[in-house]
């Protein structure tokens, strides 16, 4: 059996010339790494938070995509003019998911924006803008480079469940990202930072499957060993999951 992996999506308008073109989308890159690990990829359209019980019923396991930013009034930032991109129904929906999903111990890769929207829903807050808050902070958004292009080192914690998933300490990495998670929400703990302290792994610290990143290891591709890994993981997780599930049910 082969686990079914819900991915996010994010919002496009592809003209404004008929409504059709508004539509969601699945980024390749992720559902290509789902698939190399094993899974088959689901895409996920935002609908209303009592839709999320039902639909986390038929799924082994989830992926929080990159994408715009979440909505600064969910954890109480300020507006500043570098954001972008704001979906108050994916942050909405997204956010029940997140919720739900450590609810229920599913199987969860949060990437990216994945990983702000983790810390939001669980109660913490975000630094509105990188290049803005303050002195000695590299350019973590290099936009100007391909996706793939690796930018600064991450020191990974060798105890971690993130170690353990990517199997490195330490790490270089892209970095397409202008927030990071400030306050810390319950229930997470750092996994990994940047030289220059910013965040960029997060893991539970409970007995939740999940791994957060703040770097892009879809971009990076198969042929990333620690990238790999870190799909495989969850892949390998909603299998056991799953597994374990129908045993009980036949038990
Ligand atoms: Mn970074």
């Amino acid at each position: 059996m082969r686990p079914i992996i819900g991915v996010t999506t994010s919002r496009y308008t592809l003209s404004e010339r008929v409504d059709r073109d508004r539509v969601y989308l699945a980024f390749v890159t992720y559902t290509t790494m789902v698939r190399a690990a094993g899974g088959i990829p689901v895409s996920l359209t935002p609908g209303g938070a009592e839709e999320v019980p039902a639909l986390l019923e038929r799924l082994d396991g989830l992926v929080f995509a990159g994408g715009g930013d979440v909505d600064p009034e969910r954890y109480g930032g300020t507006p500043h003019e570098s954001v972008y991109g704001i979906d108050p129904a994916r942050d909405e929906f997204e956010i029940a998911l997140v919720q739900e999903a450590r609810d229920r111990r599913l199987p969860t890769l949060c990437i990216c924006r994945g990983m702000q929207l983790l810390n939001v829903a669980l109660g913490g807050t975000l630094l509105t803008d990188i290049a803005t808050a303050g002195p000695g902070l590299i350019d973590h958004q290099r936009i100007d480079e391909p996706a793939g292009t690796r930018q600064h080192t991450v020191d990974i914690d060798p105890g971690s469940s993130t170690a353990r998933a990517i199997g490195a300490g330490s790490l270089t990495v892209n970095s397409l990202h202008h927030q990071a998670i400030r306050d810390l929400a319950p229930g997470l703990v750092v996994t990994g930072r940047a030289p220059d302290g910013i965040i960029e792994a997060v893991a539970s610290d409970d007995d939740w499957p999940m791994w957060a990143v703040q770097w892009h290891p879809e971009s990076l591709g198969t042929d990333d060993e620690p990238s790999k890994r870190l799909f495989e993981h969850l892949v390998q997780a909603a299998l056991e999951r799953t597994a374990t599930a129908n045993a009980d049910t036949l038990s």
